[in-house]
């Protein structure tokens, strides 16, 4: 008797053994495939335009890179952020490489032709930097025949080249138009209003036109007929609802 009743419950035991072991098995087979599952976002921007995304520390920081993150955590995506020429951020969207562009990139007609764009998440303007003494440029009128310094590919590069006999020097970024103009070699720079404050900030010497140029909305890209252009908006419009967009902008802009 003694020893069927051992023997019984030796089998209980190992199978409850078996049953914990193979339970623990499960639930760390399902929290790893679930962390596997979540699906990486690459991201397209250019991090040379404070404060929506720049370097710090060889890491992509910024408003942008912090709403995106704050969408990807919303929708339960990884996002993976890819740095490039502002210039090649539609391609890689339209081409796949990117699932998104996200660069403090203005809503325009010609651009809305090569992608979509989610709803507006800011509106800006454009401005013209100056030097502060010996400017031949006092307004948007004077620009004519000048120097203009953009970065190229932007609105600005667009505005510049509206502006009779113009030359413009266009460069892959507008801190290095801001330096051209600092040394002289230009006479203006235009450029969004507060990247625009930020190089004025970190520079001696420059200053800002007080007519700002034209208003403009920042959204961000996708593929045309990308189904998460609605998923996106649909983030966005929680975001802006429940104060975490207005939270993330007063972080980097202090007024
Ligand atoms: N807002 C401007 C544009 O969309 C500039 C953007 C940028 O340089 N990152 O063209």
């Amino acid at each position: 008797m003694k020893k069927i009743i051992a023997l019984v419950l030796a089998v209980v035991l190992a199978a409850s053994c078996m049953f914990v072991m193979a339970s623990c098995g499960d639930s760390k087979n399902n929290s790893s495939s679930k962390k596997e599952e979540a699906k990486e976002l690459h991201m397209a921007t250019n991090a040379e335009f404070p404060p929506y995304e720049y370097m710090e520390k060889n890491k992509i920081v910024g408003i942008d890179p912090d709403i995106a993150q704050a969408i990807c955590d919303k929708l339960g995506y990884k996002l993976v952020i890819d740095n490039m020429q502002f210039d090649a951020i539609i391609a890689a969207v339209t081409s796949g490489k990117a699932d998104f562009g996200m660069a403090g990139m203005t809503v325009t007609d010609e651009r809305k032709e090569a992608v979509d764009f989610t709803d507006t998440y800011a509106t800006t303007t454009q401005v013209i930097i100056v030097r502060d003494k010996d400017s031949k440029v006092a307004s948007a009128d004077d620009l004519e025949g000048s120097a203009i310094g953009v970065q190229l590919g932007t609105t600005g590069d667009i505005f510049a080249s509206d502006v009779k006999d113009a030359k413009i020097q266009r460069f892959s970024k507008g801190a290095d138009a801001v330096e051209a103009l600092s040394t002289g070699k230009i006479d203006a720079v235009i450029i969004d209003s507060e990247p625009a404050k930020e190089f004025v900030k970190a520079k001696e010497g420059l200053k800002i036109l007080d007519d700002p140029f034209a208003e403009e909305e920042y959204a961000i890209c996708l593929k045309k007929g990308s189904d998460l252009t609605a998923e996106f908006n649909k983030a966005l419009k929680e975001l802006k609802k429940d104060g975490s967009l207005e939270k993330i902008v007063n972080k980097y802009i202090g007024d």
